[in-house]
C-alpha cells in the first residue's frame, strides 16, 4: 500500500489548491477525482456558465448598437456550435490543473474514494492508499430528494451543460443563484421562461432593495414568475412535458430545470466508519482551521456548506496547507464575502444587508442611486442601475456596497478590497470620480 503525507479527496477548487500548496510545502500528496478535474467551478459550473452569459448578452449588444448608428443583418445564434468551444475551453483548463498538479508532483488518482479507516483510502479499482493527513474536499451536488414529483422529467445544473439544443420553453424550479442566471441565459438566447417560486422573493439572504429591483427587471426582460406556488406533477405528452402547479396552473415545456439547491456531497464516502461528524445538512463540521473531529482529517469547500463559493474553497484549501504543512497557522475570514449573481443585469454586493445593519447599527445612512446607465439613452434600452450603500453614522464607516447594473460583478471585486479596509464614507468623499463612468456613483453620494 502506498503512503502518502496528504490524500486529497476531490479534484475541484479546494482540493486542487491545497494539494499543489501541500506539495510545494514538500508533503507527498496523492490526490483523487471521480470525475474530471477541476470539480463544479471549471467543469459545471462558474467557467462554463459565464461563457454562456457572455454568448447570450449578444442578443442586448446587437439591439444597442443600432441605437448608435448600426444597422445589424438577420443574426443567427447556433447553440451546438457554442457547445462545442465551450466544452473545448472546459477541457483545455481541465488539462491546465492536471499539468500544474502534475508539475508540483502530486500523484492522480482517477476513481472513487472512500474511507476504510482513519488513515486508509479504498479506490473504486480496490487499490487502497494509506495517508498521514486526509482531506475531503468532495464538494456539493444538487438536491435530488426522492419525493421530488416526476424528477425523471427535470435536468439540473449538471444537464444542463449537457442540453444539445436551445429548448424552447423553459420552466425553472427554484429562485436562487443558478435559477435566476440560467433563466437570464435562456430567456436572452430565446426560449420562453416561466420560474416557480415556493415563497414570494428571490436571492433569499440578499439586501431587499435589491431582491425587489432585479425581480423588476427580470419579469421586464420577460420572464414569467410564479410566486407562492410549487410542481405538483410533470407529464410527458411526446417531446413535451406538462408542467402542473399546486393552484392547478398547467405550464408546456420543452425543459425543466431544478435549480431547488445544493447539498453537501458527504454519502459513499463511508464517513460513518470512522465517525466524521455532520450536521444537519449533510455538511461535514470542521473547526476554525477546516479540521474535523478526527486527528489528521479536514475538509474544505462546498462539503462543508460555510460559504459555497470557488474563491472562498480556494481560500479554505490553502488555508489548510499552509496550516498543516506549511509551518504557517492561517484562519479563513468568512465575512465580508464579495458575490455577484451573473444575471442580466447582474448583481454585485458586499457586506451587511441593510436588515443586517439594521439589528447592529440603528443609525444607519442609507444612500441610494437609481439612474438609466448613459449607454442606454441613444440605444433606447430600458436599463437601469441600482446603487446601495449603507454608512454607520457614528462612525462613518461602510458596512455594505449593493449593485445591480451592468458590470457590478466587475466593480464589487474592487469595492470588496475597500470595505476589507475598512473604507469610510469621507474616504469615498475624497475620493476624485472618474466620469463618465457609472462606478462614479459610488463616490458622489452626498
Ligand atoms: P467541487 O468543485 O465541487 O469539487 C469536488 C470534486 O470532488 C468534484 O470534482 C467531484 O467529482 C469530486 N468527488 C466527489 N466525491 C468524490 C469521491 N468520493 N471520490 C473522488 N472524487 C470525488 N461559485 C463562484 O464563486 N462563482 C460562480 O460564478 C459560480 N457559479 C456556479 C455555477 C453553478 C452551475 C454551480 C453548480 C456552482 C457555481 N459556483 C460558483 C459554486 C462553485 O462551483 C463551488 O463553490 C466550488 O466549485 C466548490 O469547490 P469544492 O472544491 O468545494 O468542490
Ligand atoms: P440556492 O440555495 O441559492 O437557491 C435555492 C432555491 O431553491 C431558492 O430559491 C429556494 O427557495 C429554492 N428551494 C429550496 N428548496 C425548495 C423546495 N423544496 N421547493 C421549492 N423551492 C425550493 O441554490 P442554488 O442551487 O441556486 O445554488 C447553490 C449555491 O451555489 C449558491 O448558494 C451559491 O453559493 C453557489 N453558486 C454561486 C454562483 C455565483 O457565485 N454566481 C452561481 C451559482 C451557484 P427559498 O429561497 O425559499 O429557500
Amino acid at each position: 500500500m502506498k503512503n502518502f503525507d496528504l490524500i486529497v479527496i476531490g479534484g475541484g477548487s479546494g482540493g486542487v489548491r491545497a494539494a499543489r500548496i501541500a506539495a510545494n510545502h514538500g508533503a507527498s500528496v496523492a490526490l483523487i477525482e471521480e470525475y474530471r478535474l477541476g470539480g463544479t467551478c471549471v467543469i459545471r459550473g462558474c467557467v462554463p456558465k459565464k461563457l454562456m452569459v457572455y454568448a447570450s448578452r449578444f442578443a442586448h449588444e446587437f439591439e444597442d448598437a443600432k441605437g448608435y448608428g448600426w444597422s445589424i443583418g438577420e443574426t443567427q445564434f447556433n447553440w451546438a456550435q457554442l457547445k462545442l468551444k465551450r466544452d473545448h475551453e472546459v477541457a483545455r483548463l481541465e488539462e491546465v490543473y492536471r499539468k500544474n498538479l502534475l508539475a508540483a508532483g502530486v500523484c492522480i488518482y482517477q476513481g472513487h474514494a472512500s474511507f476504510v479507516d482513519s488513515k486508509t483510502i479504498l479506490l473504486s479499482n480496490n487499490e487502497t492508499l494509506s495517508g498521514s493527513h486526509i482531506l475531503i474536499a468532495t464538494g456539493g451536488t444538487p438536491v435530488a430528494n426522492d419525493d421530488y414529483p416526476n424528477i425523471e422529467y427535470t435536468i439540473d445544473s449538471n444537464g444542463f451543460f449537457d442540453l444539445d439544443h436551445l429548448p424552447k420553453k423553459v420552466v425553472i424550479h427554484g429562485a436562487g443563484y443558478i435559477a435566476l442566471e440560467f433563466a437570464c441565459i435562456f430567456r436572452l438566447l430565446g426560449s420562453t421562461v416561466d420560474i416557480i417560486v415556493r415563497g414570494d422573493n428571490i436571492l433569499r439572504g440578499f439586501d431587499s432593495d435589491i431582491q425587489s429591483q432585479l425581480k423588476k427587471e427580470l419579469i421586464q426582460s420577460g420572464i414569467n414568475f410564479h410566486f407562492g406556488k410549487n410542481i405538483q406533477s410533470i407529464a410527458r405528452l411526446n417531446d413535451q412535458f406538462l408542467v402542473t402547479l399546486d393552484d392547478d396552473t398547467k405550464l408546456d415545456a420543452n425543459c425543466v430545470l431544478r435549480a431547488v439547491g445544493r447539498i453537501p456531497n458527504t454519502q459513499d464516502l463511508n464517513l460513518e466508519k470512522v465517525g466524521i461528524l455532520l450536521d444537519s445538512k449533510g455538511a461535514i463540521t470542521v473547526n476554525d482551521y477546516s479540521q474535523t473531529n478526527i486527528e489528521g482529517i479536514y475538509a474544505v469547500g462546498d462539503v462543508t456548506n460555510r460559504v459555497n463559493l470557488t474563491p472562498m474553497a480556494i481560500r479554505e484549501g490553502h488555508a489548510f496547507a499552509d496550516t498543516v504543512f506549511g509551518k504557517n497557522p492561517r484562519l479563513v475570514n468568512h465575512s465580508l464575502v464579495p458575490t455577484a449573481v451573473f444575471t442580466s443585469p447582474e448583481v454585485g454586493v458586499v457586506g451587511l444587508t441593510e436588515e443586517q445593519a439594521l439589528i447592529q447599527y440603528p443609525e444607519l445612512d442609507v444612500y441610494i442611486a437609481h439612474f438609466r446607465p448613459m449607454k442606454a439613452t441613444l440605444s433606447g434600452a430600458q436599463d437601469k442601475v441600482l446603487f446601495k450603500l449603507l454608512v454607520d453614522r457614528a462612525t462613518d464607516k461602510v458596512l455594505g456596497f449593493h449593485s445591480i447594473g451592468h458590470d457590478t460583478g466587475e466593480m464589487i471585486q474592487l469595492l470588496g478590497i475597500a470595505l476589507q479596509m475598512k473604507v469610510t464614507k469621507k474616504d469615498l468623499d475624497a475620493t476624485l470620480a472618474v466620469h463618465p463612468t457609472a462606478a462614479e456613483e459610488w463616490v458622489t453620494f452626498r
